[in-house]
């Protein structure tokens, strides 16, 4: 049998680590949270006193942690010295790019195959084990990688090599940022020009207006029923995991120089929405701030 060890059961790792028992896999996991680990014994996991001991006959191991201080600490700790050395190494956590390839070379030094692979979609997804995958590895270790993945997803693509994963996914989550915040403007400028919301929605939805923030995960509420603003905006994407996102997107644009004004302006108002206390709310109430209703 598989054996998996799997390091960190929050609101993303909890269901990840299900859905790798429900597939038959032997899930040995650890968390900082005593109850997140009471929590995962109901879905098959069993829990280890640490990571150290949870990696120790691994066949895969998978790291879902908050950043990549936490991705660095745990494999120089408790991976490299304790798994044994054909185990695959995994990180699905969202973390800098900096870090996920110090974390690929330290592994690969030591005899290691290792991949950054975030994950787009949410809590729903990771329960559902419908997540998309960005993985940055090399070549000829992807195919092994995917059948690691497969029980956690809908689909699974190799970005390039280490670090790639993290690359495209900030990237995407960049311009999501940004598209969100253009679709609120324009809006905000409909309302107050007098157009109805849903007549414009109408018309930007097939003109060259459309895009996913709009025609997917409209900020307006009423034009796609599925969209968070029609649940008064819970649930969703945070705005504090999109700010998140769009600050590592800047420190990456800063590091090489890449001129990112949009990201920069898209960082700055995410950073108001969350300071105004909308840490929680989906991130598309961005426009109820700019309606200034937030
Ligand atoms: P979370 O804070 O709910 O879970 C992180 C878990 O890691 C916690 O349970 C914490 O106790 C544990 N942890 C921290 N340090 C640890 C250590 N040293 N050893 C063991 N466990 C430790 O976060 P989450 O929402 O599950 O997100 C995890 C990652 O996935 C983040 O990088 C996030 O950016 C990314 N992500 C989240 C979402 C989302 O919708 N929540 C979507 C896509 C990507």
């Amino acid at each position: 049998m598989t054996r998996v060890a799997f390091i960190g059961l929050g609101n993303m790792g909890s269901g990840m680590a299900a859905n790798q028992a429900k597939a038959g896999r032997e899930v040995i996991a650890f968390d900082l949270s005593a109850e997140a680990l009471e929590r995962a014994k109901e879905h098959g996991v069993k829990p280890a006193a640490g990571a150290a001991e949870a990696v120790k006959d691994a066949d895969i191991v998978i790291t879902m942690l908050p950043a990549g201080q936490h991705v660095r600490d745990v494999y120089l700790s408790a991976i490299l010295p304790n798994a044994p050395r054909d185990a695959l190494l995994i990180d699905c956590s969202t973390i800098d790019v900096d870090s996920a390839r110090t974390v690929a070379r330290d592994a690969s030094m030591q005899g290691f195959r290792s991949a950054d692979a975030p994950v787009s979609g949410g809590t729903a997804a990771a329960s559902g084990g419908t997540l998309t995958f960005m993985v940055g590895c090399r070549e000829q270790d992807f195919a092994e990688i995917e059948e690691a993945l497969k029980p956690m997803a809908k689909a699974i693509i190799h970005a390039g090599d280490s670090g790639a994963g993290q690359a495209a996914k900030i990237c995407n989550n960049m311009l999501l940022g940004i598209s969100m915040i253009g679709v609120s403007e324009a809006f905000t400028l409909a309302e107050s020009l007098g157009l109805d919301a849903q007549k414009f929605y109408d018309i930007a939805s097939k003109a060259s207006g459309q895009c996913w923030s709009l025609t997917s995960y409209c900020p307006w509420p009423g034009p796609v029923p599925t969209a968070p603003s029609n649940r008064n905006y819970e649930g969703g994407f945070a705005s504090a995991m999109m700010l998140k996102d769009l600050k590592l997107a800047q420190e990456a644009a800063d590091g090489v120089g890449a001129p990112t004004p949009l990201g920069g302006a898209a960082t700055a108002i995410y950073d108001d929405l969350v300071a105004a206390g909308h840490a929680n709310k989906d991130f598309s109430y961005v426009l109820q701030m700019l309606r200034g209703r937030g």
